[in-house]
């Protein structure tokens, strides 16, 4: 069995060497891996973290470098290690020790038990912000109950994929892409493994606040259609409302002469018209959305079914 490691690093000089020691004190057969080959993929860093790994891959065939020629940020870069990668499983990890290797052990066993997805759940975390902290609990809410497809809260990039699910993602040509969405939406066989992430090794984490939520708003637009016809259903709310007021107007005041007295206003008429119009506006671009997300899934262009077994079919 020959597990991939696939590691992204971006500005990781301080702490990739220390890093690289723990991690390959894990992969021996004593760990349950008999082969493995370690592909990290420098995502233009600027500091001197590339010259550090060409050491390391200089001393060990195993170790294989992929080296961009600027910043694409982490989603390629592990999009690129896995596309690179050519093991039976792979497994990806952050470079600056949150993701701990001690637990690849427990990752493989699971993968050897038939799982062909398994996920790293954070169960804490230390030194996160309030904000990040907050911000993460409010986006798994929101993306579970508007998107439909349902990711477990705290499940993070550190994961191991088995070869077959590599083979499928591999297929996917979108550019707006988050990694673990992507294999979420796969399906395939999965388990969970919780741990505690300790604090970085070195540096700080380079996914700034702004990022961050740059990142959830990309998940929302890529993994769900719902924000596309959200609005549609508030203007269907305020052309309900405004005919509703409009026919009681019309009955009300000029058909049986204002018998309740309200004198209705022409500015409260117009006012009236307006919703109407802006009732209508908002349901046309629903319509409208309804087009574009069909031409957003067409041109995402993903597989229209994954098969995982067949019996007696040779596809
Ligand atoms: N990373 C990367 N490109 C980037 C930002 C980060 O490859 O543009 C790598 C980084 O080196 C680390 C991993 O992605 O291995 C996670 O980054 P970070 O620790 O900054 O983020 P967080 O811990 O907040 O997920
Ligand atoms: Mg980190």
């Amino acid at each position: 069995m020959l597990l991939s490691v696939v590691v992204p690093v971006y500005n990781e000089s301080d702490g990739i060497e220390i890093f690289h020691k723990s991690l390959i004190s894990y992969l021996n057969p004593k760990n349950d891996i008999d082969d493995y080959e370690l592909i990290y993929v420098n995502d233009g860093s600027s500091d001197d973290s590339i010259d550090k790994i060409s050491k390391l891959a200089q001393s060990n065939k195993k170790i294989k470098v992929l080296c961009f020629s600027r910043n694409f940020g982490k989603e390629m870069a592990t999009t690129a290690g896995i596309g690179a990668s050519t093991g039976d499983a792979v497994i990806l990890l952050d470079a600056d020790g949150q993701h701990p290797p001690r637990l690849i052990k427990e990752f493989v066993k699971k993968w050897k038990n038939g799982i062909q997805v398994v996920i790293g759940v954070r169960s804490s975390n230390q030194k996160e912000g309030t904000v990040k902290k907050y911000g993460s609990k409010i986006f798994y809410k929101l993306f579970n109950t508007t998107s439909g497809s349902q990711i477990v809260p705290g499940s993070t990039d550190f994961r191991l994929i088995d070869a077959a699910v590599r083979d499928e993602l591999v297929k996917f040509t979108e550019r707006h892409r988050i990694t673990r969405g992507l294999i979420d939406w796969l399906g395939f066989k999965r388990d969970y493994i919780e741990f505690d992430a300790p604090a970085r090794i070195a540096g700080t984490a380079s996914y700034k606040t702004s990022q961050l939520v740059k990142l959830a708003f990309n998940s929302f637009i890529s993994l769900s259609l719902k924000p596309l016809f959200f609005f549609g259903w508030v203007g269907v709310g305020i052309t309900a409302i405004s005919v509703l007021t409009g026919v009681f107007i019309i009955i009300e005041q000029l058909l049986l002469g204002d018998p309740l007295a309200l004198h209705f206003t022409g500015t409260a008429m117009l006012g009236i018209l307006m919703s109407f119009l802006v009732g209508l506006v908002l349901i046309s671009q629903s319509l409208l959305a309804t087009y574009i997300s069909h031409i957003h899934t067409q041109t995402q262009g993903r597989p229209m079914y994954v098969v995982d077994v067949t019996h007696s079919i040779n596809l």
